[in-house]
Formats: structure tokens, C-alpha cells, sequence
């Protein structure tokens, strides 16, 4: 149970106070939820609130930095966040909690009904991080969900995102508040296309061999994607209060179908 809290003035001093027994706090809306273990497990919480140079918004030449203590309620007031992330923000229901959790929190909670990681992961955001070792690295977000052993102790400094690309987004709740079974991203970038999507209970999943169905005949049915998605040995859904195995594979077949379709009709 954590019994410190250290306010670390800068992230140089968030870096040097991490240890394994310590934990980051953000927003807090997941260290602090109920049923959360972050704090019952840390002895030390390093809070981030009052870290220097963590909560600006810069424009580059299509490019947006967005530090990571932006809360995700800042990103839908700010005139320079692109509409796709202001979308995935508007997924948090609760205004309350928008004006709390931040996009750095998210994405380092990597729960797999996150709000704002499918969009992100779709639009080849980039981290900019720093780790204990004080060294600093851009890091696609893909390979840090992909390695998140090894960014256990690493601060997220900032997310940068394209804002010249086309991307569309779903989600599934039973309703605005509850969590949601299925969030999925399609983005047109770079001259391809990107799918990604947050699976409860399974995971954060990059979709591409539908992505490459997709590229392959732009035409496919969506009988055939559904089919796809249903005989996908690599995908581990299962039966749980929040679906069944099928009904979960068939969201995910008729979902990015329907987005690759949303995609086309905005192609310019
Ligand atoms: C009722 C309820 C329902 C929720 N439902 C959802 C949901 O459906 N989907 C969803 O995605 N989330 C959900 N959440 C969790 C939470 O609100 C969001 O994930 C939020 O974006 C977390 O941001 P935060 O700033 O509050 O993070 P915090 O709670 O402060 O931190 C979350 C994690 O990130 C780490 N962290 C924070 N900032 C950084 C940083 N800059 N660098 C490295 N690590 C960092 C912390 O150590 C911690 O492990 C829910 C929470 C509640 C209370």
C-alpha cells in the first residue's frame, strides 16, 4: 500500500525517484479506481501533476506533440488536436473523469477496452519517452505495447500523432458509461492502410491480415472478412459476460468492414 507521495517538479525527477515499488500517478483515475491494485501494490506514488513540460500541445508541420499529462478533456477543447482524437476522447462518457485522466495514463494503462489506443495505434502515433538510465527514444506506440516489459519504469513524456490522415473509429458499449466489448481504428496514412482495435478481456490488436485482405482486393466481401475473423487461429476471444467467442468475432468482421467502407467514401 502506498504510504509516500513524492510531486516531482520535472520529469528528470519523475525518472530518478522510479523504482519497481513505485508507480506513476497521472489523472488518477485508474491508480485510484476500485478494484485497481496499482496503489495496494506500490509503496511510493510519483505524482506528475505538477512535472514541468508535460501539458503543451505543439503544431509541426503536420504533426501534433501532445504532452502527457493532457487531460483527454484538453484534447477536445484544443483547436489543433485532428477530430479522429477528439472522437476516441469523447469514448470517456464521464466529463468528470475527462477533465481527470490524461492521454499518458492511458495509454500506459493499456486496458484492453482503452478509449484512445485503437486511434492511436492507427494513426502511427509515436511516444516520446525517457528511461531510468536517463536515456530518451521515440517509440511507435505498436512496439511499445508490444514490449511493455521493458518500459515498465519509462516515463511517457509526449504522444505525437499525424494530423493529415484520414481515420475513422467504433465503439461497442452497452451503453456511453459501460465498458465497451470492441473499440476499433482504420487509418489511410502513408499510403497504406492501418487497422487496430481494443478487444475486452483479450488484448490491444493490430489487425493486419485484414489489413492486408484489404489492400489485396479493395472490393472483398463482407462475408469474407467475417469468415476470416471467424477461422483466425490467432485471435483468443472467448465467452464472457461480454459476449460469446462468435458474436465477438463477427463484431470485429462486420466492424472494420464497415470502417475500411467509411475509409473509401472519405478517400480523396
Ligand atoms: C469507472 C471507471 C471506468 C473506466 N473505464 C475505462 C475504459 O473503459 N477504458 C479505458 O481505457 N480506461 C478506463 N478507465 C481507466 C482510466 O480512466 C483511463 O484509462 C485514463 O485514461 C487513465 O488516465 P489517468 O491520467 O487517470 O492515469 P493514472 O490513473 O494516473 O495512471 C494510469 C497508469 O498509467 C501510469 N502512468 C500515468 N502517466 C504516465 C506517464 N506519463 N508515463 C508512464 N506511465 C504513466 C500510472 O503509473 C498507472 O499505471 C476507467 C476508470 C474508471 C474509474
Amino acid at each position: 500500500m502506498a504510504t509516500q507521495l513524492l510531486m516531482a517538479k520535472d520529469p528528470a525527477e519523475a525518472i530518478g525517484s522510479k523504482t519497481a515499488s513505485a508507480a506513476f500517478i497521472a489523472g488518477g483515475t485508474e491508480v485510484n479506481r476500485l478494484g485497481s491494485d496499482i496503489a495496494a501494490k506500490a509503496d511510493t506514488l510519483i505524482s506528475l501533476k505538477k512535472c514541468s513540460g508535460l501539458a503543451d500541445i505543439r503544431k509541426e508541420d503536420g504533426c501534433l506533440t501532445i504532452g502527457s499529462m493532457c487531460t483527454f478533456q484538453q484534447l477536445i477543447e484544443s483547436d489543433d488536436v485532428p477530430a479522429y482524437l477528439k472522437e476516441a476522447a469523447h469514448f470517456m462518457a464521464s466529463r468528470t473523469k475527462r477533465n481527470m485522466a490524461t492521454i499518458g495514463g492511458n495509454i500506459a494503462a493499456a486496458r484492453s477496452d482503452s478509449y484512445l489506443i485503437p486511434a492511436l495505434h492507427a494513426a502511427g502515433a509515436v511516444l516520446n519517452i525517457c528511461c531510468k538510465e536517463g536515456e530518451c527514444a521515440s517509440v511507435a506506440i505498436a512496439d511499445y505495447l508490444d514490449e511493455q516489459d521493458k518500459y515498465t519504469d519509462a516515463l511517457i513524456v509526449s504522444v505525437s500523432v499525424p494530423t493529415d490522415i484520414v481515420l475513422v473509429s467504433k465503439r461497442y458499449a452497452n451503453t456511453a458509461q459501460s465498458h465497451a466489448v470492441l473499440t476499433a481504428s482504420a487509418a489511410l496514412r502513408d499510403g497504406g492502410l492501418h487497422m487496430a482495435g481494443a478487444v475486452k478481456n483479450v488484448g490491444i490488436l493490430h489487425f493486419c491480415d485484414l489489413e492486408k485482405a484489404f489492400m489485396d482486393d479493395p472490393d472483398i466481401s463482407e462475408d469474407a472478412i467475417v469468415k476470416m475473423v471467424r477461422e483466425c487461429t490467432g485471435l483468443h476471444t472467448s465467452d464472457d459476460m461480454f459476449g460469446s467467442d462468435d458474436y465477438k468475432r463477427y463484431l470485429i468482421g462486420v466492424t472494420v468492414y464497415d470502417l475500411h467502407r467509411q475509409l473509401r467514401g472519405k478517400e480523396v
